[in-house]
């Protein structure tokens, strides 16, 4: 019997490294997480308005959030003065934010301006009376910026109390069911970028239903959450770089009355965006 030959060993196959696309643009060079919401949501409304720059003028449901903000931002600031604010005080700028608010809006034909400016003064002080006084803030507006997953991004922190924890205003027409998806991006990313955040935060939302309410939810960053800051910033910057921004009909802010890029995207991918009047007839 003859010796068996030893076998050689299969020459290994090493795949060679697949081509890389050059980046179309350099698109993204600095994100923020309302840009990242944006570009997932919707990446055809991402280009309109941040590659593009179409104007994007507030709806009156935004002119009515932002409104709050204001006067709630007017309070803190008495407050981190030194100052003890009085709702009464305030109350006689109102007329003011709202009408320079409006100066700039977009109001839908069904939307009811008055009652959107009265829900406004009523949601202010509900919040001034109830919720704000036991808020200790550390700083408001808070520029922050920073590197995540290797992407330079930047923000504004709406408050920051003495405890460390950020807290948002947001008003809305239904009442939360839960902190979204969306929110928590924004804290963990703020979370990292923003000096002294603890890593809790709490968001506030005034809710504009018959009965007007403040749902307060507190909210802590998560390993998981950061995670996922790390990977989505460049993942969305490359496919921001690919040029490829497909529009979603089926987002839930997708419909005239919160795009104000319909027409443009009618015009440019065909099919029907809600809201038309087809839809009214
Ligand atoms: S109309 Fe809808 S699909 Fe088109 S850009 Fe706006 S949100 Fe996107």
């Amino acid at each position: 019997m003859l010796p068996s030959l030893p076998i050689e060993p299969e020459p290994r196959i090493i795949p060679a490294a697949l081509p890389q696309p050059a980046p179309l643009n350099d698109f993204g060079t600095v994100l923020s997480p309302s840009q990242v919401r944006t570009f997932r949501d919707c990446g055809a409304k991402w280009y309109y308005k941040y590659a593009l720059g179409l104007p994007d003028p507030p709806n009156g449901s935004l002119v009515r959030g932002r409104v709050v903000h204001q006067m709630a931002e007017a309070f803190f600031r008495a407050k981190l003065d030194g100052g003890s604010p009085d709702p009464d005080d305030l109350a006689a700028s109102f007329d003011q934010a709202w009408d320079t608010a409006a100066a700039g809006a977009a109001f839908g034909a069904d939307e009811d301006v008055d009652l959107l400016k009265r829900q406004a003064a009523m949601l202010t002080r509900k919040y001034l009376d109830e919720v704000a006084p036991e808020i200790e803030p550390a700083a408001l507006e808070l520029p922050v910026q920073g590197v995540i997953g290797g992407v330079a991004v930047r923000g504004f922190v709406d408050l920051l109390d003495t405890s460390g924890r950020i807290i948002d205003l947001k008003t809305a027409a239904r009442k939360p069911t839960g902190v979204s998806a969306d929110y928590a991006f924004q804290v963990a990313t703020y979370g990292q970028l923003c000096p002294g955040a603890s890593g809790k935060a709490r968001v506030d939302t005034m809710v504009a239903t018959k009965s007007l309410q403040v749902i307060t939810q507190e909210y802590t960053v998560s390993p998981a959450d950061l995670k996922m800051t790390a990977k989505l910033y460049p993942l969305v910057r490359e496919a921001m770089r690919d040029g490829i921004y497909l529009p979603n009909r089926s987002s839930n802010l997708c419909g005239r009355k919160h795009c104000n890029f319909a027409e443009a995207c009618e015009s440019e991918f065909g099919g029907r965006v809600k809201g038309g009047e087809e839809d009214l007839a």
